[in-house]
């Protein structure tokens, strides 16, 4: 479980997340929604104690991600909108790497390879990879430590229908025992994988519950119509 308490972060002078407060529950898979600038990575970059709120708190599992960030890191896997690797490194040889840094053995680098399907790139260099590879070798990397809490930042973004489709399939075969937070600009991705949903406007939460009740919340027939309901703006 996640758990954010009147959650705000400013850069500078600009303020990206306003007292956020709710709860991201396990064997869930829960949503972020938001335009472009809402907020979203930067929340969920505070989730995985990449950086901590300017006011408020976070806790994962019950731990403060500014108390014990170290903790945190161990019980979360982080994929990144732009993951980031040792592009001379091959597959196997950046996830014999990461499972060493958690200290982790063999039996669990074949686990998230065969759970990712990397065995056909196993000995290519990363910086040869396509961008779907590419995406589930940052998923890989995020699994190697067997994380309670998952945290994914447009997990789907540039991959084709395909791929799209085995990434979702691979979200929601972790979803029993994990707690799953994912970002989207994808209403369908939205409607295909999460059960909750929180949606952000301008850094501030303007809804939180689950995707059935934001219809009846909204009055709106569709994911797209809520969305828009949530999070238009009122003209004077
Ligand atoms: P997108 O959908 O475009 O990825 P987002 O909802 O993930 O956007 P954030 O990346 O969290 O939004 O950004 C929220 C706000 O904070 C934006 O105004 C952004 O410019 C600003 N911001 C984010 N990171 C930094 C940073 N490191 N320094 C300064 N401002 C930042």
């Amino acid at each position: 479980m996640i758990q954010l308490n009147s959650v705000s972060k400013t850069y500078n002078k600009i303020k990206a997340v306003t007292a956020v407060s709710c709860t991201v529950k396990k064997g869930r898979i829960t949503g972020i929604l938001g335009a472009n600038g809402a907020g979203k990575t930067t929340i969920l970059k505070a989730v995985c104690a990449v950086h901590y709120p300017t006011e408020g708190s976070i806790l994962v599992e019950g731990i403060s991600t500014k108390d014990n960030p170290l903790e945190i890191k161990k019980r979360t896997g982080y994929v990144s909108e732009t993951p980031q690797f040792y592009p001379q490194f091959t597959v196997k040889e950046f996830l014999t790497f990461a499972a060493q840094y958690h200290g982790e053995d063999v039996r669990q680098i074949d686990y998230v390879i065969d759970l990712c399907s990397l065995q056909d790139e196993l000995n290519k260099k990363i910086g040869k990879l396509s961008k779907g590879y590419r995406q589930r070798l940052s998923f890989a990397q995020a699994l190697i430590h067997n994380p309670s809490v998952l945290v994914l930042d447009e997990p789907t973004s540039g991959l084709d229908p395909i791929q799209i489709h085995e990434m979702r399939k691979l979200i929601l075969s972790l979803e029993k025992d994990k707690t799953i937070l994912l970002s989207t600009h994808l209403m369908q991705e939205a409607d295909a994988v999460c059960t909750d949903l929180l949606v952000l406007h301008r850094g501030m939460l303007v809804y939180s519950g689950t995707v059935k009740n934001i219809l009846s919340c909204t009055h709106t027939s569709t994911l797209d119509d809520a969305f828009i309901a949530l999070t238009k703006e009122t003209s004077i």
